[in-house]
C-alpha cells in the first residue's frame, strides 16, 4: 500500500484516466470512479498537440498512442466558397522546441481505453466502473466520497479528490462552484464519412474552412479498423431542429457544399453537440479540485479543450506530489492560478477567435483575415510563433512562470 495517500479521481474520460495514471506514477494510491460501464465512443477530441504528446510520453504511452492514430505534420485553412487553399502550416518549424513537431489524430476513446487497461495493471489502483459519485465530505486531512455502485451506496476515503466528470460535473455542483460563461445559440453537427477529402481536394488531415454561410472543419481519423474516415464539423442554423440537422438530406447538402462528390460518400456516423464557453469560478475547494471539462468547456475549433484538460491534471499531480512531500499547502492555490488563467488566455480566447475568423461575414475583414493567415504561414518566424500558441506550447511554458 502506498504511503503517499489516495487520490480519488471522478470520471474515467480521457482527463480522468490521465490523472489516474499520473497519480499512480507519482506514488499515490488511486481510486477512479466512473458511472458508465464502458468507454463512450462518440466523436469528440481527436487532435493532440505537441505539448500534450510530451506529457503522454512522460506517462510512457506515446508509442501505443501514436500507433492507434495518424501523424499530421500539416494543417490548413481554406476559403470554402472558392474551394481554395489559403494557408498550410508545417509543425516541423517547431522541431527545435519539441520532440513532437506534429499533431497526432487519435480518437479520445482510444486514450481512455489505453489508460484504463494500463491502470488495471498497476498496483494500488482501484478502477470502479458502473459507480456514480454523489457527494464529498472534507476533513482537515482527507476526503470521503459518497458513491453509488452496483451494490448500493459506499464511502471511499482518500487524501484528495479530483473531479474529471465532464461539463455537467457533479463534483463542481457539489461544491457550489459557478460555471461562468455562455452557450452558443447554434449547435455543432459532426458527420463521419468514408469520402476521402485529401484525395479529392488535396487538403491536409486537419483543415479549417472559412465560409460566411457555413464554416466547416475536416479531420481525418484512423477509426477502430485503422482504415481511415473523416469527421466533418458544421454549425447548425440557430432555428434548425436537431432532427433537421441530422437528416439524410441535410447531411448530403452540407457535405456537397464542401466538395461536390462528398454528398454521395458513405456516411458512417452523425452526432450533434451543444457548445459552450464556460470556466468554473474556482478550480479548488480545499482538497477537492476540478480539471478538464468539469473546469472549462469551449467550442472545439482548434482542438484545445481536452489538450488543456490533460495539461491541468499533469500540473495538479505535480502540485499534490510536492505538497505530499512537504511543500507548504499554500502551493495548492498555484493550480488555480496557473490553470484557470491559462485556460482563459489561451483556450477561451483562441477558440472564440477561431470561430469568428471562420464565420466572418464582412468581406473586407474576411479578406484581411485570410491574407493574414497566408502571410503568417509563408514567414517561418511568424509561423513558428503562431504554432507555439495554437499547439499550447506557449501555454505550458508560460505556466511554469506562474509561481
Ligand atoms: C465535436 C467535438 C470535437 C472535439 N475535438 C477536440 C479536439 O480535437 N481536441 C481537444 O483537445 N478537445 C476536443 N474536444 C473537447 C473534448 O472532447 C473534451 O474536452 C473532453 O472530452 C474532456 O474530457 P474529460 O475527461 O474532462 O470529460 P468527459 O470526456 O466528458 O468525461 C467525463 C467522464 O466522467 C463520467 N462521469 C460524469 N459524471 C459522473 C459521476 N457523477 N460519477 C462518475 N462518473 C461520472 C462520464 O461518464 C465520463 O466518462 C471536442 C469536443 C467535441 C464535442
Amino acid at each position: 500500500m502506498s504511503d503517499h495517500g489516495r487520490v480519488i479521481v471522478v470520471g474515467a474520460g480521457p482527463v480522468g484516466v490521465v490523472a489516474a495514471m499520473a497519480a499512480a506514477r507519482r506514488g499515490f494510491a488511486v481510486t477512479i470512479i466512473e458511472e458508465a460501464t464502458e468507454v463512450m465512443e462518440d466523436p469528440r477530441a481527436s487532435t493532440f498537440h505537441p505539448s500534450t504528446l510530451e506529457m503522454l510520453d512522460e506517462l510512457g504511452i506515446i508509442d501505443e498512442f501514436i500507433s492507434r492514430g495518424l501523424v499530421a505534420r500539416y494543417f490548413d485553412y481554406w476559403d470554402k466558397p472558392a474551394h481554395e487553399l489559403v494557408a498550410r502550416f508545417d509543425h516541423e518549424v517547431l522541431a527545435e522546441e519539441t520532440k513532437f513537431p506534429f499533431v497526432v489524430q487519435t480518437e479520445q476513446h482510444k486514450l481512455s481505453r489505453m489508460g484504463l487497461r494500463r491502470l488495471g495493471e498497476m498496483p494500488d489502483v482501484d478502477v470502479r466502473l458502473g459507480t456514480s459519485f454523489e457527494t464529498v465530505e472534507q476533513t482537515a486531512t482527507g476526503v470521503v466520497a459518497h458513491v453509488r455502485g452496483p451494490d448500493g451506496p459506499e464511502r471511499v476515503e482518500g487524501a484528495w479528490l479530483i473531479g474529471c466528470d465532464g461539463g455537467r460535473s457533479t463534483v463542481r455542483k457539489s461544491q457550489g462552484i459557478e460555471f461562468e460563461g455562455y452557450t452558443w445559440p447554434e449547435r455543432f453537427v459532426v458527420l463521419t464519412t468514408l469520402f476521402d477529402f485529401a484525395d479529392a481536394m488535396g487538403c491536409s488531415p486537419r483543415a479549417y474552412l472559412a465560409d460566411p454561410h457555413e464554416w466547416t472543419n475536416l479531420f481525418k481519423v484512423a477509426g477502430d479498423d485503422m482504415q481511415g474516415r473523416w469527421r466533418v464539423v458544421f454549425p447548425t442554423a440557430v432555428d434548425e431542429t436537431d432532427e433537421e440537422a441530422l437528416s439524410d438530406a441535410s447531411a448530403a447538402r452540407r457535405l456537397a457544399g464542401v466538395w461536390p462528390d462528398a454528398g454521395a460518400g458513405e456516411l458512417v456516423h452523425r452526432k450533434i453537440y451543444r457548445v459552450h464557453q464556460r470556466v468554473a469560478a474556482s478550480f479548488r475547494q480545499g482538497r477537492v479540485f476540478l480539471a478538464g471539462d468539469a473546469a472549462h468547456v469551449n467550442n472545439p475549433i482548434g482542438g484545445l479543450g481536452l489538450n488543456c484538460g490533460i495539461h491541468d491534471v499533469m500540473d495538479l499531480l505535480d502540485t499534490l506530489d510536492e505538497v505530499t512531500r512537504g511543500a507548504e499547502p499554500d502551493l495548492l492555490d498555484r493550480y488555480e492560478r496557473r490553470r484557470r488563467e491559462l485556460n482563459i488566455r489561451f483556450v477561451q480566447d483562441q477558440t472564440v477567435n477561431n470561430k469568428k475568423r471562420l464565420e466572418e461575414r464582412d468581406p473586407a475583414v474576411r479578406r484581411a483575415n485570410l491574407d493574414n493567415l497566408r502571410a503568417t504561414a509563408e514567414d517561418p518566424a511568424r509561423a513558428r510563433a503562431f504554432l507555439r500558441r495554437t499547439s499550447l506550447l506557449d501555454s505550458v511554458r508560460d505556466s511554469q512562470a506562474i509561481a
